[in-house]
This record gives structure tokens, sequence and C-alpha cells, in this order.
């Protein structure tokens, strides 16, 4: 079965995110821990998340996604921007123990002039720091376009940052199609190519999750600007070779297209259409 959601917004809380994404067809969702610009989060709601559980179980629900705000930079020059960060994840992860066994994506950082190397020590070190032993959590590091000093613009990047961390059995890697395009994996003309490298360099069993974006851009761009499915330079073929790969095609999928939630239904049941079960 193909485990498919877009991202949602969690203003309304879970149960009404699980309704909202069985409205859509989809059998998952990601959403933002708390304000994409890093406020403070919400109250856990013991009953939400009581219905929400029990929704998710009676519609087979995959795992979810929560996503790190994207303004948080674990890999800054700046000290206390650093440990906003630390304090802002760890927090994020106890409330994810609400809702457990799912996953929390978050962006490695931008390293700001201080060069690669030291932003990856700064961000395995933030890991060493949060990741508590027996969190049910696993957490995502994102493939990321490379965009100015991005960290985790290559599968190499990624390995030297799990490779760092103590307790890696906690790490795995959701891969944004519009990202590594634009990072510079031709996941349009060489899909296997690509998954070889990963294969490689990360080993795919660390693959945990597919967010799906079309691209504005040309390849290698490092630009980060997302389209709607088949209207950018992945086309939709590409999308259709990803679900239905071998390797990939019982992963969770969600999409990040820039959409409302009925272009988002439409999405998804072409996807679901071009599934072959
Ligand atoms: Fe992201
Ligand atoms: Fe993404
Ligand atoms: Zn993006």
């Amino acid at each position: 079965m193909l485990t498919i959601g877009c991202h949602l917004s969690a203003s309304k809380g879970y149960s009404h995110m699980a309704e909202e994404a069985i409205s859509i067809g989809a059998n998952t969702f990601q959403f933002f821990t708390r304000n994409p610009r890093g406020g403070k989060a919400k109250d856990i709601d013991e009953e939400d998340v009581k219905s929400f559980l029990k929704i998710a179980t009676e519609n087979n629900f995959g795992k979810i996604l929560a996503h790190a705000p994207y303004t948080i930079n674990v890999c800054s020059a700046d000290e206390n921007t650093r440990e906003f960060g630390i304090t802002t994840m760890k927090d994020d992860l106890a409330r994810m123990e609400y809702t457990p066994y799912n996953m929390y994506n978050f962006h490695p950082g931008s390293h700001v002039g201080q060069g690669v190397e030291v932003g990856i020590s700064y961000i395995v070190k933030a890991l060493n720091e949060l990741i508590i032993p027996n969190q049910t959590t696993t957490i995502l590091l994102e493939t990321m376009a490379g965009k100015g000093s991005e960290v985790g613009r290559t599968f190499e990047e990624l390995q030297q940052i799990i490779k760092g961390v103590n307790h890696s059995e906690k790490l795995g890697v959701c891969l944004d199609t519009c990202h590594v395009y634009d990072a510079g994996y031709d996941i349009v003309n060489d899909l296997d190519g690509v998954l070889q490298k990963f294969d490689d360099i990360i080993g795919l069993e660390r693959l945990k999750a597919i967010h799906m974006n079309d691209s504005k851009n040309p390849f290698e761009s490092h630009k980060d600007r997302h389209e709607k499915i088949g209207e950018g330079s992945l086309g939709l073929d590409t999308f259709v070779k990803i679900i239905n790969h071998p390797k990939l095609r019982n992963l969770p999928f969600y999409l990040e297209t820039p959409n409302e939630l009925d272009g988002y239904a439409k999405e998804i049941a072409v996807l679901r259409e071009n599934y072959k079960e």
C-alpha cells in the first residue's frame, strides 16, 4: 500500500490533522512542531493525542513526520543560536513521546562561513547532547539543496554526521527530491545510480522518508524552490518511478508542494493511480 501524505497545519491539533489527511486521501502527514520561525510550542492536549492515535490505528496510518522549525541552526557561529536550537529540539523530542515511534526531521544547518567541517562538528555535538538513548522517535537529517552554506548537500556530509553520533541507531535520512536534484543528484535520468550512491555512502537502511517536491529550477541550481508535482524540472514520470521503485515503494512519502488542501488531494490521487500494488 502506498503511504502518502502532505504537510498540514498543526494549529488545530493532531486529530484534526488526521481527519484532514483522510479527507484528501492521505494515510500519513507532516507538520511543524511549532511556528516555523521557532516560537513556543502549544501544550500537548492528551485527549487530542488519544483520539489521534485511535484514528491513526483505525485507518492504518504510516508514521507521521514532525518537522523542526527551519530557522533553528545547531551549527551557527553564534553560541546562543546553537543552544537555542538544541533546547528547541530537546523540547520537540520530549513532546513527540506522546505519539511514540514516529519521526522528527530537521535541517542539519548552515555553517555560515565557518566551513563544512566545523559545521558538521557542531551538528554532531548537538545530536550527542540531545538524543536520549531510550527515545522512541527516529531523528531524520534532511538532504539539502546546498543553498548558501547549507550542510547536508552531499551524502558524504550526512554520513559524516551519522558517524560522529553515539546513538546513531536513532538517526535516519529524509530524502527531499527537489533538494537532491538541486544539489546535483540526477534522480530524473539516473534514479538507480543515485540510490546506489546513497547505499554505498550512507546505506539505504538509513533512508526512512521521502519529501516529494518538484523543482522550479533546473538540475544542480542550489535554489530550493518547490514546485507542484509534474509542473517542474523533475516531471511526473520521475515521481511515478520513485513511488514504484522496489527500494523506495514501502517508504512514507510526504508532499511539500505549493498547494492548498484540494491541490494536495489531486496530487495524492494522481500518485495513487500510478502506484502498482
Ligand atoms: Fe525541510
Ligand atoms: Fe523538504
Ligand atoms: Zn525545500
